[in-house]
């Protein structure tokens, strides 16, 4: 299939991570370090070098203050966050101490000196026991990049990177992706990254197509500076595309554009099948931004509301006061939607400090609720917080990862000691309530589970984790076929039979609910909600829109009788491609 025949059309396979057609000119992340490392190698000056190194230092961090204000002025506080703290690292003299050093002692040229420091960090960092301190070298990593993107082409934050390109990488940390949204980046072609990625997650969110898996041997092609198309949903990326490809694709990137407008509307009818059964399509929010959008992408309310990312906003761990006004502050953005506010989730593998001495059984390798009970001061604050917020609106509050009957029993308790409690203040309705199935153990238990509660909800990134033994913040090995192991479908389709059988609804709002391949699959074992980063929305809909539940029940009965991944994942293909035009590969 790839022909690196100079300007032919060249096809390379990658992983399919965030869907959706673009089509730019290429911009290589990495490579222009190389270029100009040799032109600085001829003429080197120590004092040069410290110099150029400090003004790359006074570049960044003026360059970070601006992407912080921006992203605070849009709202994205989360997002701004983020880069604070790499404000803060750029600021900090021990990394530019070290890179000096290396500039004094090895006589290097400042690119060089701030690429072996980083080599430095990450063996540092790979050698630490635990994942939140690894991924804190990603903040090292982003700080190096834009330093060696100034030493050798003046930074690619501002201008260098044109509107519109196709940016190829090895990998992409989050933070220079909320960055590259910023400046309206066409699409990401990476080496690493997998789907469950903080970095997938900020290109779904913004509507960026994403592909990784393409490693720089193939990536050559590219190289050449010809036109890309990215195909975000078949995995592809098309290099010289020839007329007649650009043509086909033109005209999907035309009817997907479309389908956007016409499914993307405030007051959007609800969402049914061709054959008349009523889907919800719910959001995944983490802040206002999101809450704002749930509106506009005419969704049925929200399905999950991430709390633990309070947080980030705040740079510590909120008051009951702040708790109250953040969730006062979205039930009224719901306007009477539904909207499900999920308890904290705190786990060290999530990396926030500002958790740690408020709930220190975090150390400990507690997470979800478990760690929520283990701190029930916490608990039951963090719960009053959500009750009060019910004086504006209906609301549901959702344990994660819940991982006993027993557990559940204890949250309900607690609940209505917390509802008590505010009620004596003054009279609010009682919540509903739901609990998480992320284990894959508990998903025999659902009957309990569901005869206690209102509502389930499934976390897929953490249900394919623990069931599949994957790392999801592991991205440089994702294999795109896990998803549709046979043994995580069976899981679901008992889940969901399960639940419905004692007439308990439950949502699926892992990033699998926005996977198009999957919903005919989803809907045929009988879900009813799926839960999404709302910009994904409309693309779901406008698909459950052409399918009837029978289609959907046969192809879901002929996948579990099928016994490896690779076959699932090639049949849901054949057939989404078959019903809906889109290219074959
Ligand atoms: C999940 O695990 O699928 C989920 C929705 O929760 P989170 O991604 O926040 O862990
Ligand atoms: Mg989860």
């Amino acid at each position: 299939m790839s022909d690196e025949t100079p300007h032919s059309e060249c096809w390379l396979q990658g992983r399919a991570i965030v869907s959706g057609i673009a089509v730019g000119l290429p911009f290589f992340l990495q490579e222009c370090s190389l270029q100009s490392s040799e032109t600085s190698r001829s003429s080197f000056s120590l004092s040069d070098e410290i110099a150029r190194l400090a003004s790359a230092f006074a570049h960044t961090q003026h360059e970070l203050g601006i992407l912080v204000d921006k992203l605070s002025s849009e709202g994205f506080c989360q997002e701004a966050a983020v880069i604070e703290t790499q404000v803060a690292l750029a600021e900090d003299t021990s990394l530019r101490q070290e890179i000096e050093n290396a500039i004094q002692t090895q006589f290097l040229p400042a690119e060089e000196a701030v690429r072996e420091v980083t080599e430095e960090f990450r063996g540092r960092f790979e050698l630490l026991p635990e994942i939140v301190f690894r991924q804190r070298f990603d903040d090292v990593d982003s700080i190096c990049q834009r330093l060696i993107a100034f030493l050798t082409m003046g930074g690619y934050a501002h201008g260098q990177i044109p509107q519109h390109a196709v940016v190829f990488a090895k990998s992409v940390t989050p933070s220079i992706a909320v960055e590259m949204s910023v400046h309206g980046v066409g699409a990401l072609v990476t080496t690493h990254g997998g789907p469950m990625s903080h970095t997938a997650i900020v290109a779904k969110a913004r509507g960026i197509p994403y592909v990784s898996g393409i490693d720089d041997s193939r990536m050559a092609p590219s190289r050449e500076g010809g036109k890309v198309i990215v195909d975000g949903l078949a995995g592809l990326v098309i290099v010289n595309p020839t007329n007649e490809t650009m043509q086909r694709y033109m005209a999907l990137a035309a009817a997907h554009d479309l389908c956007l407008q016409e499914n993307t509307v405030a007051a959007a009818p609800e969402t049914r099948t061709r054959d008349g059964q009523r889907i919800a399509l719910l959001a995944n929010v983490s802040g206002v931004p999101e809450m704002k959008q749930v509106s506009c992408f005419g969704l049925d309310g929200v399905g999950l509301y991430r709390t633990e990312y309070q947080v980030l906003e705040h740079r510590r761990f909120p008051s009951e006061a702040e708790q109250a006004a953040s969730y006062a502050e979205m039930v009224q953005l719901a306007e009477g939607r539904p909207l499900v506010i999920r308890a904290f989730d705190f786990s060290s593998d999530k990396g926030w400090e500002e958790v740690w001495d408020v709930l220190p059984n975090v150390k400990e390798g507690r997470r979800a609720t478990s760690l929520l009970l283990d701190h029930q001061t916490v608990f039951q604050a963090h719960l009053r917080a959500i009750i009060r917020a019910s004086r504006h609106g209906p609301l549901s509050i959702l344990f994660p990862m819940v991982s006993s009957v027993g557990e559940l029993e204890q949250c309900k308790l607690l609940v209505q000691e917390a509802w008590s409690f505010v009620c004596a203040e003054k009279e609010v309705a009682f919540p509903r309530i739901g609990a998480m199935i992320e284990l894959p153990a508990l998903a025999f238990q659902t009957r309990a589970l569901a005869s206690m509660v209102d509502f389930l909800a499934i976390g897929t990134n953490d249900l394919i984790q623990y069931a599949l033994a994957v790392d999801r913040s592991n991205t440089a090995c994702f294999d795109p076929n896990l998803t549709f192991h046979p043994g995580l479908l069976h899981l679901l389709a008992i889940i969901v039979r399960e639940s419905t059988a004692v007439g308990v609804p439950v949502s699926v709002c892992g990033e699998m609910a926005s996977d198009l391949l999957m919903t005919p699959f989803l809907i045929g074992v009988g879900f009813r909600h799926l839960s999404m980063v709302p910009r994904l929305a409309p693309m779901v809909r406008h698909l459950v829109r052409s399918l009837t539940v029978e289609e959907c029940e046969r192809l879901a009965r002929e996948v579990l009788g099928m016994d490896s991944p690779e076959t699932i994942r090639a049949r849901l293909r054949e057939w989404y491609c078959r019903n809906h035009g889109v290219l074959q590969c």
